[in-house]
């Protein structure tokens, strides 16, 4: 059990003079530590607790008791048993508000300066490594189950040409082109994974060749020509000037060719779509407008993560991967750039690439 009282007020270390001197530097050494860090004596209470500790418990903690400090049965337990002569333990504190974290808890003995300090206690801030790796572990279960749809219906399909339909011509005909679409969707999800994957490793790399935007919504209008045509939609370009910035050509065309591949896919069909842009204050911008359905505002933040759609059926349908503003977000990221989504229900939708000037 918990060897000492807990109601006790916080009393000056019991020391000798020596002992208070080595507190002393002790305390000066605690404070200019940039982790958190508290210092305990052997009845609980906080001595010392530097900024970095103050910030992350949200309390001043020094004169209190632990077990108000940080309210986890696990660290109490922890301290109590290295007081009680037990090795170093490390333990995880989460707490739920006001905002959710997690902490890795360190808790050791500190030995050879009497009666008190008597424990010293570490905390790391294990948040965001928590999310990346909840981010990493949704990311694989989305990929794989995007690539086991289409799998389970090639395999469908190819047993049924091995059994029912293997004597009748038209048959065979009808799934061996349905099965060329479920392939083609898979050779698309992988060539966006690789292409996010790649991009991602670049990410600290800052493209340094000069390209021009305007030139590059030209070179994808003419690339799209055909498909703008079957959805009887015009791209209407309006630029009065050049705008250049440092770039990666190829990345900056997969951007735009995204963004108006989006614009034809979910907002085309019989209307048109707008590319025009300027520069002000060392910035330029480039904008997609279509005049579609819009998207309603509480996607909007959400568009450009990984497998985000506003309605898989359709996305399938027309070919998505859900991937597609990912690798827009993250090529802009490399530029220093970044997109800006506006949006009216039944009016259409307007992407901005906003990037510094060269
Ligand atoms: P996808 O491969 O599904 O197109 P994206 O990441 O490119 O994936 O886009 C995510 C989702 O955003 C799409 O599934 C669609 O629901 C929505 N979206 C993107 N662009 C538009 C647009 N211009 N108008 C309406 N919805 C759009």
């Amino acid at each position: 059990m918990w060897p000492f009282s807990r109601t006790r007020p916080a009393a000056a270390p019991e020391s000798t003079g020596a002992d208070s001197a080595s507190a002393a530097s002790l305390a000066a050494l605690v404070q200019a530590l940039p982790e958190p860090v508290l210092v305990l004596d052997r009845k609980g209470t906080v001595l010392f607790a530097n900024p970095p500790a103050v910030a992350a418990l949200e309390t001043e903690a020094r004169g209190q008791h632990i077990s108000v400090a940080i309210r986890a049965p696990a660290v109490l337990a922890a301290v109590r048993d290295v007081l009680a002569g037990e090795a170093p333990q490390h333990v995880e504190h989460e707490i739920k508000v006001p905002a959710p974290k997690l902490f890795g808890v360190y808790v050791a003995a500190i030995g050879g300066m009497g009666e008190s300090p008597a424990v010293l206690i570490q905390l790391r801030d294990l948040t965001r490594e928590q999310q990346v790796e909840r981010m990493r572990a949704d990311f694989v279960a989305n990929a794989s189950h995007e690539l086991r749809t289409p799998l389970a219906s090639l395999s469908g399909f190819i047993e049924t040409l091995l059994g029912a339909a293997r004597e009748d011509a038209a048959a065979r005909q009808k799934f061996l082109e349905l099965m060329r679409a479920q392939a083609f969707r898979m050779k698309r999800l992988i060539d966006d994974l690789l292409s996010l994957s790649r991009i991602e490793m670049n990410v600290h790399v800052r493209p340094s060749s000069r390209v021009d935007l305007v030139e590059i919504a030209r070179h994808v209008a003419e690339a799209l020509a055909g498909m703008a045509k079957a959805e009887d939609c015009a791209i209407v370009l309006d630029f009065n000037e050049p705008l250049v910035v440092n770039g990666d050509r190829d990345e900056l065309v997969q951007v735009v060719q995204n963004l108006v591949e989006n614009a034809l896919k979910y907002a085309g069909a019989g209307k048109r779509i707008e590319l025009g842009g300027g520069s002000s204050e060392g910035q330029v911008e480039l904008t997609v407008r279509d005049f579609g359905p819009g998207i309603a505002e509480q996607h909007i933040p959400r568009l450009t993560e990984r497998f985000y759609r506003v309605d898989v059926q359709e996305s399938r349908a027309r070919g998505g991967t859900g991937l597609g503003l990912a690798i827009v977000k993250h090529i802009l990221n490399r530029h220093r750039g970044r997109l800006i989504v506006s949006s009216n229900l039944g009016k259409g939708s307007v992407f901005t690439l906003r990037l510094p000037a060269a």
